[in-house]
């Protein structure tokens, strides 16, 4: 077969090692994953009786337009039912975004390293990728717009930024958004949006109404804890969110997503209880790096990205040898790091004491 030849360029995506097969590979009986973001404490209680109450209604196909929860979200986020894409997961709101806008002769602007997932896409469907190292850690903003030009279609915001965990305050996405011409779509990632504390995070519903060329990324997967029923969505101005649906699948969200999704809304005291924790977590982390002076980055999401100034696979290794799964920076452009996903109080604690060892 002649497969396209950008696809001979890119590797399928790497997930982190499943449970299951560290268990045997090592001869564990207990491994704890904290290498993709998931959150430590599950999902709502809420959740599991919608779960089983579903069962009889499998041979339904879903409600392609998502009435119910695109309802119920709306209300929670304050915007028009017209304003809301579901995707299966954010990331195929990344890939109807790339297929909608992106092609020969086009090209994307974003932040290097980030979420892999936006160039993936963007090479697959032919457009020029054009990488913005970060600058400590941070988006450069600056240069970003300097990559801008009458070709540009798409500018990637991570924010904050995954693998580093670093967040752009308003008013700089502020004077960004204000420089970005009226034709280019910026798309701002905000999957970690339910884990950040910081005042100065954009309010970025309320950027939509003067920037009509902006779509925000949200996901029922991390925070609200279902990332394996595949769940996420797009919030932006009703005639963007019109250009992208007929590149939507017309399933492509779940029954028991939308169901879960809908019921996992009514619990914010479950997100918060997850943010405080969180919270709390990452001050555990930041207490053994300025114990063992590790260089780390301030996170707003429920990862940390810490270097150990030594070959990271090594150490991504011993601590799979001990029941821990996280991810080695190598993969990610930060190769002496972990990014170690936050968990619960008692999971950091153990594996803050086999880095303590292993140190
Ligand atoms: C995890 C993640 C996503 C994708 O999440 P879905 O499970 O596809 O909703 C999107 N963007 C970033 C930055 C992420 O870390």
């Amino acid at each position: 077969m002649k497969v396209k030849e950008q696809l001979k360029m890119l590797k399928p995506y790497q997930p982190g090692k499943p449970i299951e097969e560290v268990k045997k590979e090592y001869n564990l009986d207990k491994v704890v994953k904290l290498a993709s973001n998931e959150n430590p404490f599950g999902c709502s209680e809420l959740v599991k009786k919608v779960l089983v109450d579903h069962f009889d209604n499998m041979a339904i196909y879903p409600d392609g337009y998502a009435f119910a929860i695109r309802e119920k979200l709306a209300n929670h986020l304050g915007v028009n039912m017209d304003q809301l894409i579901f995707g299966n997961g954010s990331d195929e709101i990344v890939q109807i975004i790339c297929r909608s806008y992106l092609g020969k002769g086009t090209n994307t602007v974003m932040a290097t390293p980030t979420f892999p997932q936006y160039r993936h896409n963007a090479v697959i469907e032919g457009a020029e990728i054009r990488e913005i190292p970060l600058k400590n850690g941070e988006h450069d903003l600056e240069n970003m717009l300097q990559a801008i030009d009458e070709k540009t279609r798409v500018v990637w915001v991570c924010n904050p930024n995954n693998p580093t965990g670093v967040y752009i305050p308003e008013s700089q996405l502020l004077s960004f958004l204000e420089k970005v011409p009226t034709d280019v779509l910026v798309v701002l990632d905000e999957a970690y949006y339910e884990y950040v504390t910081q005042e100065d995070y954009p309010n970025s519903i309320n950027l939509l109404q003067k920037y009509e060329n902006l779509t925000i990324l949200r996901t029922f997967s991390k925070a609200y804890g279902l990332a394996s029923l595949r769940i996420g969505y797009g919030i932006a101005n009703p005639t963007l969110i019109k250009e992208m649906e007929p590149a939507r699948e017309p399933f492509n969200t779940n029954t028991l997503a939308q169901k879960a999704a809908f019921v996992a809304l009514d619990d914010q005291d479950f997100i918060e209880y997850c943010r405080n924790e969180n919270e709390k977590g990452l001050k555990q982390y930041y207490c053994f790096c300025e114990e063992f002076n590790l260089k780390y980055f301030p996170s707003q999401g429920n990862f940390i990205l810490i270097n150990f100034g030594r070959d990271a696979n090594e150490l991504f290794e011993a601590l799979l040898k001990k029941g821990f799964i996280v991810r080695s920076g190598k993969a990610l452009g930060f190769p002496t790091s972990l990014r170690i996903t936050v968990g619960s109080t008692e999971q950091n604690e153990a594996i803050i004491q086999h880095l303590k060892e292993l140190l």
